[in-house]
C-alpha cells in the first residue's frame, strides 16, 4: 500500500506532474514557511495587487528560497510578511494564548502518529504551567519518524492543537502525518518534492501536518484560520492540513 503522508503524496503529484502554484486568500500574506512557496514572478504580482486575492503561476521550493540558509532561531524574519500583519499576528496570538484551552486551568491533548501508531491523551498543562513528562511524551510522539531524531517541539503548537481539538469537539485524536523532521530529512524530501519548504518550520519544531477521520480538511481549515495563530496550509484532494506557530498565513497547494 502507498504511504498516504504528505510528503509522499506531494512527491507523487510532482512524478505526475501536478505542479499548481498556491491560491493566495484574501486578508492574508503567504510566505515561504513549508509547503508552497511562490516563485520570484509570483511575487512581482503579489506586490502589485497589494494583498488581493490571486492565483499564482506555478512554483518551486529552488524558485523562492534563498541560497543562504535563513536562521534557525523560530524568531527569523519572515521577509514578506508586513510589519502591520505582524502586529496583528502577535495582538492575534496573545488573544489566543489568553483562551483557555480547557475548563479548571487543564489543556488537553490527543493525538496519534500514523506511522509509529504511539498515541498521547493527557494533560501537558495545569496550574499555570507545562508538565515536563507530558511535553516530554509529546516531543517524542512528534520526532523524525525516519532518523529517529528528537526535538523539543514549540509547546505552543500544543495550544493551537488543542484549541483546535476543543473548538471541534472531537471525540477522536488528531492523526499526526509529519511533525519533526532533521535537516536531514527535510533536506531529502525538499529535493523529492517541490511541496516542500527548504527551511520549513517542521525543523524548527513549530508545525504539525493532522488529519482526522470524521472531519474534513476544509473543516480543520476553518477552526485553524479562526484561532488565528501561524501557518495554515492544505492541500486540494487531501484530507490533512499544516499548522505552524509562525506567522499568521494560509495557503492552498
Ligand atoms: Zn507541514
Amino acid at each position: 500500500m502507498e504511504c498516504s503522508c504528505l510528503l509522499c503524496l506531494a512527491a507523487r503529484a510532482t512524478a505526475l506532474g501536478d505542479r499548481r502554484g498556491p491560491r493566495i486568500t484574501k486578508d492574508f500574506d503567504v510566505v515561504p514557511g513549508d509547503g508552497p512557496v511562490l516563485s520570484r514572478r509570483g511575487l512581482f504580482a503579489l506586490a502589485g495587487a497589494a494583498g488581493a486575492a490571486a492565483l499564482v503561476a506555478p512554483a518551486t521550493a529552488e524558485a523562492a528560497t534563498p541560497a543562504t540558509p535563513r536562521s534557525a532561531s523560530p524568531a527569523a524574519p519572515e521577509p514578506r510578511t508586513r510589519p502591520q500583519d505582524q502586529a496583528q499576528a502577535q495582538a492575534r496570538g496573545q488573544q489566543a494564548r489568553r483562551q483557555p484551552a480547557a475548563r479548571g486551568g487543564v489543556r488537553r491533548l490527543w493525538i496519534t502518529n500514523i506511522h509509529t501508531g504511539e498515541s498521547f491523551n493527557g494533560v501537558y498543562w495545569q496550574g499555570g504551567r507545562h508538565v515536563p513528562a507530558g511535553l516530554r511524551q509529546l516531543n517524542v510522539l512528534l520526532r523524525d519518524h525516519r532518523s529517529g531524531a528528537i526535538a523539543r517541539i514549540d509547546p505552543r503548537l500544543f495550544d493551537l492543537l488543542s484549541q483546535m481539538q476543543a473548538r471541534l469537539r472531537l471525540r477522536e485524536p488528531f492523526q499526526i502525518v509529519s511533525g519533526f523532521r532533521s535537516p536531514e530529512t527535510n533536506f531529502q524530501l525538499y529535493m523529492q518534492s517541490s511541496g516542500v519548504a527548504e527551511n520549513s518550520f517542521h525543523t524548527r519544531g513549530m508545525a504539525v501536518d493532522i488529519t482526522t477521520r470524521s472531519r474534513s480538511s476544509g473543516q480543520l481549515v476553518r477552526v485553524a484560520r479562526g484561532i488565528r495563530y501561524g501557518g495554515v496550509g492544505s492541500y486540494r484532494g487531501q484530507r490533512y492540513i499544516h499548522v505552524d506557530t509562525g506567522p499568521v498565513r494560509t495557503w492552498v497547494y
